[in-house]
């Protein structure tokens, strides 16, 4: 059985003082939620904060970016080192954001996810097709090569580390959310390429979750179909009350 992933992505949002508060608030309520996993994914600067205060609770932590150098003249960028000490056990690498503003391509999300996958992090892989792409009726072939090429390299082993988020890129923090048939059958479109390059077992077992403004009132449609594992939420995982409704809906 896969597990379901509940992973907040905050984004550019939060400093240390509100992390460690919102975490105090959010770790009572998701108490005992224990039918999924619950992933805060923090600004780098609050990873330090947010361990300490996610200590002995059911919320662990990850980071949003991640180098795949180990040290160097690499300014603005963090390595894996870093990331460990400071406490993050998650990467996000692939978010459309940092594709759409940042420059990231498949080349350098596969290197960050094979350096990520290389110091033992769990990954979360962020892909998905632009409105236009949707529109023009090429989603799976976008998706397919997304897929094939941001995990060339990665083995089977590795793979047990990696969750996709299948993020459709016009539903990102834009209030439009993929339909839940949208979301399950896209999302049995990379489980069905996983298996292609993997093995039957490997389609089996990889956790897929959805994004694109997933919130507390279609989290549990979403959550309900077969090949939607979690999701990554942006806007909604800022609030403790609806990050904590979204944990609910998944268990
Ligand atoms: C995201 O940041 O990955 C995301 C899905 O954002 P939102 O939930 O705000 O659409």
């Amino acid at each position: 059985m896969r597990r379901t992933v509940i992973a907040g992505n905050w984004k550019m949002n939060m400093t240390p003082s509100q992390t460690k508060a919102f975490i105090k608030e959010l770790s009572p309520m998701v108490k005992g939620r224990d039918k999924c996993d619950i992933v805060l994914c923090v600004p780098f600067v609050d990873i330090a904060v947010a361990a300490e205060a996610a200590e002995g609770t059911n919320i662990k932590i990850g980071a949003q970016n991640i180098h795949f150098k180990e040290s160097g003249a690499y300014t603005g960028e963090i390595s894996a080192d870093m990331l460990k000490e400071a406490g993050a056990e998650y990467v996000v690498i692939g978010h459309s954001e940092r594709r759409q503003y940042f420059g990231e391509t498949d080349e350098t999300v596969n290197l960050r996810v094979k350096a990520a996958l290389a110091a033992g992090f769990k990954v979360i892989l962020c892909l998905g097709e632009v409105k236009e792409q949707r529109l023009a009726g090429i989603t799976d072939e976008v998706v397919s090569m997304q897929t094939k090429l941001d995990l060339a390299g990665v083995s089977e082993d590795q793979l047990s580390r990696v969750i996709i988020a299948y993020e459709p890129v016009w539903a990102i923090g834009t209030g439009l959310t993929a339909t839940p048939e949208q979301a399950d059958e896209t999302c049995g479109v990379i489980r069905s390429v996983i298996g292609k390059i993997y093995s039957a077992k490997a389609s089996e077992d990889i956790v897929i979750q959805y994004g694109g403004s997933m919130n507390d009132s279609n989290a549990a449609e979403l959550l309900s179909k077969p090949n939607v594992d979690g999701g990554l939420i942006g806007g909604a995982s800022l609030k403790t009350d609806k990050f904590t409704a979204i944990v609910k809906a998944a268990n």
